[in-house]
């Protein structure tokens, strides 16, 4: 009888595809997803440590099984991703009861603990790794960052940058689009950065144009960005190429030089406005998403409200904020973690009311136009999709859209979502 297993996934979209590539290499050796995770045979954590927030719900998660454990010995537990640091014999005297802990993006660890048998129980896909949306595949092109952010633990768990050769991408990709995706995200802790570590140093606008006539390929995007790796070739790159989306995820983190400088980011706040006028300038029309962390240690006031000014001026389509929380073993961890927590939190909210009225505005400018929508999935009675600047749009529609691309008219534009209603015939 075929044995079980779930994936339990939290944290960044390059977890999401690790857990899917786990799912498929568990299935490619026998085992079937698990309709309980209590009574998999395998459960496999695939954790993250990037936000303290995120740590306390693997720990917790972890600490759950445990009862698992004592009701069903033979149920095997791995824990893997960035929780898994140096400190194992620290991680096994506090988990006794978990059988194996393998580092982030460890697929072959897995596949070879399933092998040995020793493995047994799993299958809750939190965050839907494993074909969530079989539409919009995710393919990792780089592990690892070379980049030392002074607040970042991701960089310490995954080690340096490497970049899988192009063909074994292409293959990934062509596997994606055979299983029916339409959309194909690469990924990279730092995407950019692709290829330095590669005889001929190839970089990602090669990647773009080695995938980008797969057929059945519909349109390609990549994420993360750092500023201070996005070249001007990978822009003319996305100018140039029909299925790459016109949309960049491209962190600022802080609108202040002297915080930045902290946060070890490794550019100014006058590069990040150059370089979003280049974007602009090449590919007009693009969407550009950041990430923006308040209460960094000594963020004053001050240096806050030029954050706000910069979101105000620049104008992203969206903000993911958070607030900064120290991480073991980071050169920020040994600063004094000086903002208040209800000031952080305030922060925080200031930057979302903010984002909400600058992206409702920027959306609203959508109303009455027609936008071509790529179909992920039903979403109660509605279809949900994707334009090619990563805007959310829902519409009913008695036919079946999944996987195919849609020519929606805008009838409401809020600040999170789009509703619209289909115009002419589906492609695909
Ligand atoms: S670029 Fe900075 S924040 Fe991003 S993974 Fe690398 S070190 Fe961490």
């Amino acid at each position: 009888m075929s044995k079980s297993y779930t994936i339990w996934t939290i944290g960044c979209q390059m977890n999401l595809a690790d857990s899917r590539q786990a799912a498929e290499a568990l299935e490619a050796l026998g085992y079937i997803a698990a309709p309980a995770a209590e009574r998999a045979d395998l459960i496999v954590l695939n954790t993250c440590v990037v936000r303290q927030s995120a740590e306390d719900k693997a720990a917790g998660r972890i600490q759950s099984l445990k009862s698992v454990k004592r009701r069903r010995p033979s149920t095997s537990i791995v824990v893997m991703g960035c929780l898994v640091g140096d400190d194992l014999p620290a991680l096994r005297q506090r988990y006794p009861h978990v059988d194996a802990f393998l580092r982030p993006s460890d697929v072959a660890g897995l596949v070879e603990h399933a092998r040995r048998g020793i493995a047994e129980d799993l299958a809750c896909l939190e965050g839907a790794p494993r074909n969530a949306c079989p539409v919009a595949a995710y393919v990792p092109v780089m592990l690892g960052c070379d980049h030392h952010c002074t607040y970042c633990i991701v960089t310490l768990r995954r080690g340096p940058g490497r970049s899988l050769p192009i063909p074994q991408i292409v293959e990934e990709a062509g596997k994606a689009v055979a299983a029916g995706a339409r959309e194909i995200t690469l990924l990279g802790q730092n995407v950019d950065d692709y290829g330095h570590d590669l005889p001929g140093e190839p970089d990602l606008a090669d990647v773009l144009r080695a995938i980008h006539d797969l057929d059945g390929l519909w349109r390609i995007r990549f994420l993360t960005s750092h500023p201070a790796d996005l070249s001007d070739r990978l822009i003319a790159a996305v100018a140039e190429l029909p299925k790459v989306c016109p949309h960049f995820e491209l962190p600022i983190q802080a609108g202040d030089d002297l915080v930045l400088k902290r946060m070890g980011r490794g550019y100014t706040v006058d590069d990040y406005r150059r370089l979003v006028g280049r974007i602009r300038h090449s590919v007009p029309g693009a969407s550009i998403a950041t990430d923006v962390i308040v209460g960094f240690p000594g963020e004053s006031d001050e240096q806050f409200k030029r954050t706000m000014s910069l979101l105000e001026e620049i104008r992203f389509d969206a903000v993911h904020v958070a607030a900064y929380s120290p991480r073991p073993g980071t050169a920020a961890s040994r600063l004094a973690d000086d903002v208040p927590p209800e000031v952080k939190a305030a922060r925080r909210q200031a930057v979302e009311d903010l984002q909400e009225r600058i992206v409702g505005e920027i959306n609203g400018q959508l109303a009455g136009q027609a936008v071509e929508v790529l179909v992920e999935e039903p979403h109660k009675v509605r279809w949900k999709g994707r334009t090619r600047t990563n805007k959310l749009v829902f519409f009913e529609h008695p036919d079946d859209w999944q996987g195919k691309l849609a020519q929606v008219r805008i009838t409401w534009a809020g600040p999170w979502s789009l509703l619209g209603e289909v115009t002419p015939a589906p492609r695909g």
